[in-house]
């Protein structure tokens, strides 16, 4: 189950609504993030990876942002998507984890960065190909960049912050024009 992954990686643009930096714009910032998350190989963040990076989620992003908005994704989009799933073929692996069987797929010969990149677009397709792929979410908050799944159908926001900000903002526009009225 590696498809939050997908999201996650999309997530790390800079929000003005959630006020969050681009996490691929800072060495340190990565760092953190790439540890956060142990299914990825643990890369050191050199300029020249994290421009590949970049590339990568703007294709990631453009995928999700369409899938969101129920269109189907550009075939450029999906060409480079599987430029990268090309770079690995694959194994799997059985495992016995608390009490329930896994099966794993492993990806052979990749260098830490390739497998990064390998594993980042796994997830995408997991996540598209899976059932939550039509739960996929944009978030309606004005300037707010982030993708979610849904967890309840009528969904409008990435996060309970979102909603009360725009919440708060309504409730001050009624309060404006009343007062002007
Ligand atoms: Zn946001
Ligand atoms: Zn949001």
């Amino acid at each position: 189950m590696s498809w939050g992954l997908a999201v996650d990686f999309a997530n790390t643009v800079a929000c003005q609504a959630c006020r969050c930096s681009d996490v691929l714009s800072d060495p340190e910032t990565f760092t953190r993030w790439n540890r956060a998350h142990p299914e990825l190989p643990d890369v050191s963040a050199t300029t020249a990876l994290r421009g590949d990076l970049i590339s990568l989620r703007r294709d990631v992003r453009a995928i999700l942002e369409r899938q969101a908005a129920k269109r189907p994704p550009t075939s450029a989009s999906v060409g480079r998507l599987n430029r990268v799933l090309r770079t690995s073929s694959t194994h799997w692996r059985a495992e016995f984890v608390e009490r329930r069987w896994v099966l794993t797929e492993v990806p052979e010969g990749l260098s830490p960065t390739q497998e990064w990149r390998w594993r980042v677009a796994r997830a995408t397709v997991d996540l598209l190909a899976g059932t939550l792929g039509g739960k996929l979410l944009k978030c309606r908050a004005p300037t707010c960049d982030h993708f979610v799944v849904r967890r309840m159908r009528d969904q409008l926001w990435c996060s309970p912050a979102c909603g009360n900000r725009v919440r708060v903002a309504r409730h001050y526009e009624r309060v404006r024009r009343r007062a002007a009225a």
